[in-house]
Formats: structure tokens, C-alpha cells, sequence
């Protein structure tokens, strides 16, 4: 006998309506003037892990400089080349952190009979969770509430999903912020071991009294930073040189196969992978 249950959502009857926007409602697109269209998540912890992640910057970035190489450049134990180095890091790290955040990652567009400009979207499947077609390798974001072209993963410390559109700026700043997580430590590891106490420095100034411990948190920091971005990169590295993304080898190993079969093009779970369901 017939479940009518499972009958009425086969016939569509039950679940999520049609999509009539392009946009989920979780996601801002907005257009500011000189930067041009930027899209932001509306995720509560994903704004906050953002959050955590500029003050890792602000403090990484205040402490290498105004406690560490600033007062040693005015006595002239660190050159000018060093400061720049550490200068560009930093800029090239937050700026890559707000381009990512701010990218459209690939989202999959509405696509109806009218506007399909002649794209073949015959072998396109039904995603049962936002009711749009898309793509072999899209997959749905859960904290997006939308489907996304090769996506990767959904990275709540840039609180935005990382696919097709903004892989290479994820990498770029998985990049910078090793690089300044390593100047940060070459600076601390200076302070420690090479420098001289300060000459010219007002040693009442508060951080410079305490400086050491400003210092020890700093060197913590910069090396987790070290190593989470290393072993982001390695692992983005294999991923790309594969040819595979973060999904689709988590629905492989999900149902039972081994990991390198993900790396078939042809081999997509249709009915049991966690963002088919
Ligand atoms: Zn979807
Ligand atoms: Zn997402």
C-alpha cells in the first residue's frame, strides 16, 4: 500500500515552495559605491567567529609593531625593509579576509525556462532543501540556505562559504595569513633572543613595562596561526591538485567509499550524501 506521505512529496505537493529570488533570505547583496557589489551572511555565530578573527588581526598586528619592531626600528635595530615586509603582510591579510568574507562564493542562479540562455541543464538535479536546480558538485549550505557551485566547505571564521567563485581568494588569504602568523613569530623570537632592551622607548609606556607577556600571548598566537594555515594549505593544495572539493569527498566517505573515488567526476551520491537528503 501506498504511503501517502511519501506520494504527496514525490508529487511535490510537500516541502519547500518554488524559489522566486535568486537570493536566499540569509544572504545580503548589497552595492556600495568604489567597491561595487559585495554579499554578507546573515549568521549570527558565523558574524562572531568573523569577529574573533579581526581581533586575532588587531592584536597580532598592534603587538608586532608598536610593542616589538616599531621601538627597535627608532633605535635602529630593525630596517625599514622589515617593517615594510610586516606592513604588507598585514594589509594583504585583512584585505584578503574582507574580500573572501564579502565574494559571492558561486551561487547556483534561478535558471527557468526563460532565462537559461541556452544552457543545457537537462542532467541539472532538484535540491530538495532551497527547491532549485543545480549543477553536478554544487551542494547546499546549511548557514546559507543556498546551493553553491563546487563548494568546498562553509568556513565560519570568514562567515561565508567557500566554492567555485572564491577558492582562490580563500587560498590567497590562507597565504597571507600564514605569512604574517610567521612575522609575527620572527618578530617575537627577535624580542626574545636578539634585541637589545629599547633605548629611546618610554619604558613607563604600559606595554613596554609588561611587554614580555604581551609578547608570550603573541608567540601562542602566531604559532596556532602558523600551523592552521599551513595545514589549510596543504590540505587546499591536495584538494585542488585532485580535482575534488571538501563536500564531495564528505558524501564519498559519508556512504562508505573510499576517498580517492570522489575523485571520479562521474561518481556523484544522488540520494545519500548529507546535502541530498
Ligand atoms: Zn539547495
Ligand atoms: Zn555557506
Amino acid at each position: 500500500m501506498l504511503n501517502p506521505v511519501a506520494t504527496a512529496k514525490h508529487m511535490g505537493l510537500t516541502g519547500p515552495p518554488p524559489p522566486t529570488s535568486q537570493y536566499s533570505e540569509n544572504i545580503m547583496v548589497t552595492r556600495l559605491p568604489c567597491i561595487g557589489r559585495i554579499h554578507f551572511v546573515k549568521d549570527k555565530g558565523g558574524m562572531m567567529s568573523l569577529g574573533f578573527v579581526v581581533l586575532y588581526w588587531i592584536y597580532g598586528t598592534w603587538c608586532s609593531l608598536t610593542v616589538i619592531l616599531l621601538p627597535h626600528w627608532r633605535d635602529g635595530q630593525t630596517s625599514d625593509f622589515m617593517i615594510f615586509l610586516f606592513c604588507l603582510c598585514s594589509i594583504m591579510c585583512i584585505s584578503s579576509l574582507i574580500r573572501v568574507s564579502t565574494l559571492n562564493p558561486g551561487r547556483v542562479p534561478l535558471i527557468s525556462e526563460e532565462s537559461s540562455f541556452g544552457i543545457d541543464y537537462s542532467h541539472w538535479e532538484l535540491c530538495p532543501k532551497c527547491n532549485r536546480k543545480r549543477p553536478p558538485r554544487a551542494h547546499h549550505c546549511r548557514r546559507c540556505q543556498q546551493c553553491v557551485l563546487r563548494m568546498d566547505h562553509h568556513c565560519p571564521w570568514i562567515n561565508n562559504c567557500v566554492g567555485e567563485e572564491n577558492h582562490w581568494a580563500f587560498m590567497q588569504l590562507l597565504f597571507w595569513a600564514f605569512c604574517l602568523g610567521s612575522m609575527a613569530f620572527l618578530a617575537c623570537q627577535l624580542h626574545f633572543w636578539y634585541y637589545p632592551p629599547c633605548v629611546t622607548c618610554n619604558k613607563d609606556t604600559f606595554y613596554i613595562k609588561h611587554s614580555i607577556w604581551f609578547n608570550y600571548l603573541l608567540t601562542v598566537l602566531a604559532v596556532f596561526m602558523m600551523l592552521f594555515q599551513a595545514g589549510g594549505l596543504l590540505g587546499q593544495y591536495f584538494n585542488i591538485s585532485m580535482d575534488i572539493n571538501g563536500e564531495s569527498r564528505t558524501c564519498a566517505l559519508r556512504i562508505g567509499n573510499t576517498y580517492l573515488q570522489s575523485f571520479d567526476n562521474k561518481y556523484m551520491p544522488k540520494e545519500e550524501g548529507r546535502y541530498h537528503q
